[in-house]
């Protein structure tokens, strides 16, 4: 695919977000936005190489091998299957009762957590020692570790799917607008697809309706793509066999050049972003009556073991602990997004924001970021077995440092 750099310029979360925020956008730091990005200490490039990223055909045989070599430890079961005919592979281990499900790359350029859940899902489907038998009987883990690949093959953010695709699929849809997530380029690409990180309803059961269509931001999605139906399916069906799915961790990227404003790490570049459901004002209040499970403090007190976890590995003045909160003045409402919809069945969900994406870092600090993502997954895992998610105050999330967009964003 041959795109000028100048277009290849990937839309990044952060971005996204302030885009739709409206008048925010205005408020925020200058570092908040892609132009922002300047050489120095903070290098970006346009389209560097990410031939250094595990691509899906290395995914594919990766899996194939730690399934092997765990001696039935792993298990790798195809959750779905993309429009360009790709598997979307959900791979479990561990026996235990709480249960734990991971994406990673449900945006196809931000690819640190493919690599963090494949190093997880290698180590403990072979380890031996007494620790790793130990979680193992205490938890449940199912790892996605790619479920955008045919997103992730074109270097961009959405996946590839027409709107007669869709039509054919859901023919009550004839006549009704175009989903509003749905565009016809992506990153300079003009293949059409989805933004699958809205395409989510917390009505598992959701049967797209014409009327519902094109909907908003703050609206429900549609589950009009088979990415985000797989990772749906892989969920219910846990939840139905376990009783609950727990914890889900949504692996993401945000902007390269944020830095953190306070605490002991003030003015430096964030390694990981930290976020619990962006369900609207209160907390989302308003939800509570047709959602009872909601518990938007069971979402924070999971980020904190996250954040305490990277903290307790490396010292709060490490690099790899540069943990901020992500992007979250009251009023964000992102209800299609797949945390928003678990939470509201009662999960609590963290979402990982790392910085920049390989389009602008290449594979610079590749592994600090992948080390720090692994990290506070497997620190989410630990804090579920012992209990001590269970038990941490969610109230010091709040104490996390942002990156400068407190104080600008009301
Ligand atoms: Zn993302």
């Amino acid at each position: 695919m041959s795109v000028t750099p100048l277009t290849r310029r990937p839309l990044r979360c952060a971005v996204a977000v302030a885009a739709a925020l409206g008048a925010v956008v205005l408020a925020l730091p200058p570092a908040a936005s892609a132009a922002s990005a300047e050489p120095g200490n903070c290098p970006v490039k346009d389209d560097p190489s990410w031939s250094g990223w595990t691509d899906y055909a290395q995914l594919t045989e990766e899996l194939d091998q730690i399934e092997q070599t765990s001696k039935g430890r792993v298990q790798v079961d195809v959750a779905g299957r993309t429009t360009q005919g790709r598997d979307l592979y959900a791979a479990r281990v561990g026996t235990g009762d709480r249960v734990l499900l991971v994406t990673s790359a449900i945006h196809g350029n931000e690819r640190t957590g493919t690599e963090a859940l494949l190093g997880i899902l290698k180590d403990l489907g072979s380890s031996d020692d007494a620790a790793t038998h130990q979680l193992l009987s205490e938890v449940t883990l199912v790892a996605m570790p790619m479920v955008n690949p045919d997103g992730g093959e074109l270097n961009r953010r959405i996946n590839v799917r027409s709107w007669d695709e869709t039509l054919a699929q859901f023919p009550q849809l004839a006549g009704a607008p175009r989903a509003w997530y749905h565009s016809l380029t992506g990153d300079g690409i003009a293949q059409p697809g989805y933004d699958l990180n809205r395409d989510f309803n917390p009505d598992l059961d959701y049967t797209p309706r014409a009327a519902d269509l094109p909907g908003q931001q703050t609206d429900a999605g549609f589950f009009l793509s088979p990415e985000s139906r797989a990772i749906r399916d892989t969920y219910t069906a846990l939840r139905d066999e376990k009783g609950a799915v727990d914890a889900y961790i949504d692996l993401h990227h945000m902007g390269p050049c944020e830095r953190i404003t306070g605490g002991p790490q003030d003015g430096k570049l964030v390694t990981v972003s930290l976020d619990y459901p962006p369900l609207g004002v209160n907390d989302g209040a308003k939800y509570k009556k047709d959602w009872p499970k909601l518990d938007q403090d069971k979402s924070r007190r999971y980020a904190v073991t996250v954040a305490n976890g990277i903290a307790d590995a490396f010292g709060s003045q490490s690099r790899l602990a540069s943990t901020a909160r992500y992007l979250h003045p009251d009023t964000r409402e992102y209800a299609g997004q797949g945390r928003s919809a678990f939470a509201l069945n009662g999960t609590g969900t963290v979402l990982f924001e790392v910085r920049g994406q390989q389009d602008d870092l290449g594979q610079a600090q590749k592994g600090m970021f992948v080390k720090a993502v692994r990290t506070g997954v497997e620190s989410l895992l630990g804090g579920l077995a012992s209990g001590t998610a269970d038990t941490v105050d969610g109230d010091t999330f709040f104490q996390l440092p942002d990156y400068g967009w407190e104080t600008t964003a009301d």
